[in-house]
């Protein structure tokens, strides 16, 4: 049997062994919208935010939900119905944050790298705070707004240089060596700053660490460091500082390691915040999405060669990168459970070697024609793919409870030349 030990509410296993979405039949799905598809379950990601919003409940707190694990503006709308803010990190998410009917002041502006276009549209808007990363961005924010005529509300997004342990180097940002954010032996003097520019205004100190993220020291070892930083802060007459920002990086479960224990996270945090008097903000992404959705493929064929065995889907690296980006397990799983299991690569269409969901794995038995599920892909699924070998991207569907609706249409190869221009329309300058 395909038994998951996946812990998300909104896939279930009928009592005869079919994999389905809150109310509704992945098979009805494939066959009304075709393959393959992103599938997500509102419920699962209703309970998400919930459980966490929970967890948090005993301190002040904001849920700014890091878009881009994955900004479709009906799952946006889902959250910004449950009361959530967003942490975004470009010009565009902010246009899709406004799509979606956000109020500015329920988003905060992170990224390494904003451009004065950036950070002159989310000024105008007057979101909550930019999340500083640099000395540089500093002068930039302030140049911008005043400017404007503004003062910009800011946060220190300090590299609190803690040990994380994540699965993969890409996804750790809070360690000692790498670009993000203001190294924490410099953050004292960037607040020095910070308060000396008339066009800033400091609210906030802010890190996030990394992604999928299982442990709670460094969350506390970071939050000890933001902590003493703040204590520093108001000896130099920072009195404006309001926000402490915790980032995201909350685990979830591809395979089976134990989720994030929230109830743990919130006993090793929570008190040291409320001693502090300020407001707790998290920017969760995977946490929220990741185990909400499924992308649906069907079996293209199975194929022998060179003593292995490959079974090919027709959804591909481009629809999902990060078993080929990041190494990243994703469970795979028949729709319609099988007793027997082989040894296979289950790989894509695509013209690459990298194109791969799973590498020597034991999956059930399907055959062409069937119907499989890759798991955990609600978050840094479809907002990674790409067009490659010309490739439409595909749809997404949201399932509430026992009804369905195409959030996004599958892209048509008009849409795949749609950009391209034609005559062309030659200059000199
Ligand atoms: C990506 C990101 C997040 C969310 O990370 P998750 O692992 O998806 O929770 C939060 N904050 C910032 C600044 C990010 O870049």
């Amino acid at each position: 049997m395909g038994q998951s030990v996946l812990t998300a509410s909104g896939f279930a296993r009928t009592a005869s062994g079919e994999l389905v979405c809150e109310g509704v039949s992945l098979e009805t799905i494939a066959e009304a919208v075709g393959t393959p598809v992103y599938v997500y379950s509102s419920r699962a990601i209703r309970e998400q935010f919930d459980a966490l919003d929970r967890a948090l409940a005993p301190v002040p707190h904001r849920l700014h939900y890091s878009m881009k694990a994955n900004s479709n503006l009906t799952l946006l709308r889902v959250l910004r119905e449950r009361g959530a803010g967003l942490d975004i990190v470009s010009g565009g998410e902010l246009f899709r944050a406004r799509e979606a009917g956000y109020s500015a002041d329920s988003i905060v502006f992170s990224g390494v790298g904003k451009s004065e276009q950036e950070l002159r549209e989310a000024l105008g808007a007057d979101i909550l705070m930019f999340n500083v990363e640099s000395f540089f961005e500093l002068e930039q924010l302030n140049a911008v707004a005043k400017s404007m005529g503004k003062r910009a509300p800011i946060a220190l997004r300090v590299n609190p240089e803690v040990r994380v342990n994540t699965p993969h180097h890409y996804t750790r940002t809070g360690e000692r060596g790498n670009k993000f954010g203001i190294p924490i032996d410099e953050a004292l003097e960037a607040a020095r700053r910070a308060l000396a520019m008339p066009n800033l205004l400091l609210r906030g100190l802010d890190m996030h660490i990394g992604s999928q993220v299982f442990q709670l020291e460094p969350y506390r070892d970071g939050l000890d460091r933001l902590l003493d930083l703040y204590s520093q802060l108001r000896a130099i007459g920072a009195s404006e500082i309001r926000y402490l920002d915790i980032g995201g990086g909350f685990a979830v479960t591809y395979e089976d390691e134990a989720p994030m224990d929230l109830d743990a996270l919130a006993a090793a945090l929570l008190p040291k915040i409320r001693k502090s008097g300020l407001s707790l903000i998290v920017e969760p992404g995977r946490f929220i999405v990741g185990n909400a959705g499924v992308l649906l493929a069907r079996v293209m064929h199975r194929k022998r060669a060179g003593g292995k065995e490959y079974l090919i889907s027709d959804a591909g690296m481009n629809d999902l990168v990060r078993p080929s980006h990041y190494d990243a397990y994703h469970a795979v799983e028949a729709v319609h459970a099988r007793d027997t299991r082989s040894i296979v690569d289950v790989v894509g269409p695509v013209c690459e070697s990298g194109d791969f969901f799973a590498l020597d794995r034991e999956v059930e038995d399907v055959d062409a024609g069937d119907l499989i599920v890759i798991r955990t892909t609600g978050a840094y699924g479809y907002v990674m793919s790409f067009n490659y070998n010309a490739r439409p991207r595909v749809a997404e569907v949201l399932v509430d409870g026992d009804r369905f609706a195409v959030v996004t249409r599958r892209e048509s190869y008009e849409d795949l030349v749609r950009l391209e221009s034609q005559p062309l329309e030659w200059r000199t300058d």
